[in-house]
């Protein structure tokens, strides 16, 4: 029998799918729990839900299910738009915001390219190289925190992209405006440098990046509605660049990527400020929880900008496992190559006190 090896590119033979965080559904199954007892702190999803405005004005399009969606999202970019203060020209719609990293690749990578991002940077942007037949240059980075300098230093006539995760998921660190800005001035021509965005509305005084897309540089700037706005579910994320950029972007995407329930989702919770501004209060308030009984247990964590916190428990798998029989899902870090942290979510403050509870027995009674 023939070997699929000899017609599938030979750089997929070692990818290795994504691991996502585990779903309430799988773990009420094995472990023969009530889906309703078992609390998620695995994906940095809103622990609050999705704005009620978004919910309704989902629920109105639903009936609408039979008519393709609007491709060009007009709508929802020009929202965007005037938001960021800037035009529909600027924005990019995505099944999530890791569909634009895709046609990031589609668009500037061929086989032998480099990239060049973070050690302990979001593991998505390594697996896209990958599946272009690009190799990634991972540089060290000190504290767990992106090291710009180094990365600038990383680039070579063979790279064609830099990501730079702010704030950074796993690690939840954050880049300075100096540094960002220190960076850009070392960047050639011949990159583009994609800002990861994600987490920016968790931010108290975020870096400004659009401003480089004003003047006209190579630079994708990514956001997500999965985070702050509760719409994982309903995979839809942006991209924002000079207009010639997002226009070679859109030549790699499926015509109706983007469906019209997440549109219409994203168009109303894009205007809910208070859940924005509640889900950022919880946040906030729930991360300092966190990180003072980390301190307390004794546990290395690092200080995070996020929605979500690492945090050093000695044997990661086995306190993730430990956690997971007693209906708490966080995430095992040994795919980032971590195996001593595990990644928590910020929750509610009722699913934080479980969550803190049930570690303070791992660490002092391991399994
Ligand atoms: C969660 C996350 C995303 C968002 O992914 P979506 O596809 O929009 O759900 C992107 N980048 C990073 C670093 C993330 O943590």
């Amino acid at each position: 029998m023939s070997n699929i090896w000899n017609l599938a590119h030979p750089w997929l033979r070692d990818l290795v799918a994504y691991e996502p965080g585990k779903p309430i559904e799988d773990v009420a199954r094995e472990l023969g729990l009530e889906p309703s007892q078992i609390i998620k702190l695995a994906s940095n999803e809103n622990p609050l839900g999705p704005s009620p405005k978004a919910l309704e004005a989902m629920h109105a399009t639903l009936e609408r299910s039979h008519f393709y969606p609007d491709g060009g999202g007009f709508y929802l970019r020009e929202a965007i738009a005037e938001k960021m203060e800037l035009k529909r020209e600027n924005v990019i719609l995505g099944c999530g915001s890791n569909e634009i990293i895709e046609f990031i690749g589609h668009a500037f990578l061929k086989p032998g390219d480099e990239i060049v991002t973070s050690h302990h940077a979001f593991v998505v942007y390594k697996l896209m190289a990958k599946l272009f037949g690009a190799t990634t240059v991972e540089v060290p980075d000190p504290g767990f925190a992106h090291d710009l300098e180094a990365m600038a230093d990383a680039i070579t006539s063979k790279t064609r992209e830099v990501f730079i995760a702010n704030p950074n998921n796993p690690t939840g660190t954050l880049v300075s405006q100096e540094e960002i800005d220190r960076f850009m001035k070392r960047v050639p021509e011949h990159v583009v440098v994609v800002f990861d965005e994600a987490y920016h509305e968790f931010l108290d005084n975020p870096p400004d990046t659009l401003k480089f897309i004003r003047e006209g540089r190579n630079v994708v700037v990514l956001r997500t509605f999965s985070k702050i706005q509760g719409l994982a579910n309903l995979r839809i994320g942006y991209g924002l660049a000079k207009p010639d950029l997002i226009e070679a972007l859109q030549k790699t995407r499926q015509p109706f990527n983007a469906n019209g329930i997440a549109q219409a989702g994203a168009l109303a919770g894009l205007k809910d400020e208070e859940h924005q501004l509640k889900t950022r209060q919880i946040t906030h308030e729930g991360r300092a929880v966190m990180q003072s009984a980390f301190k307390q247990m004794g546990l290395q964590f690092v200080p995070s900008y996020a929605n979500f916190v690492l945090v050093k428990v000695g044997d990661g798998k086995a306190v993730f496992q430990q956690l997971m029989r007693q209906g708490i899902i966080v995430r095992d870090m040994t795919a980032y190559g971590l195996p001593e942290w595990i990644r928590v979510s910020v929750g509610t403050a009722p699913q934080n006190e479980r969550f803190l509870t049930a570690l303070q027995d791992c660490v002092t009674q391991p399994a």
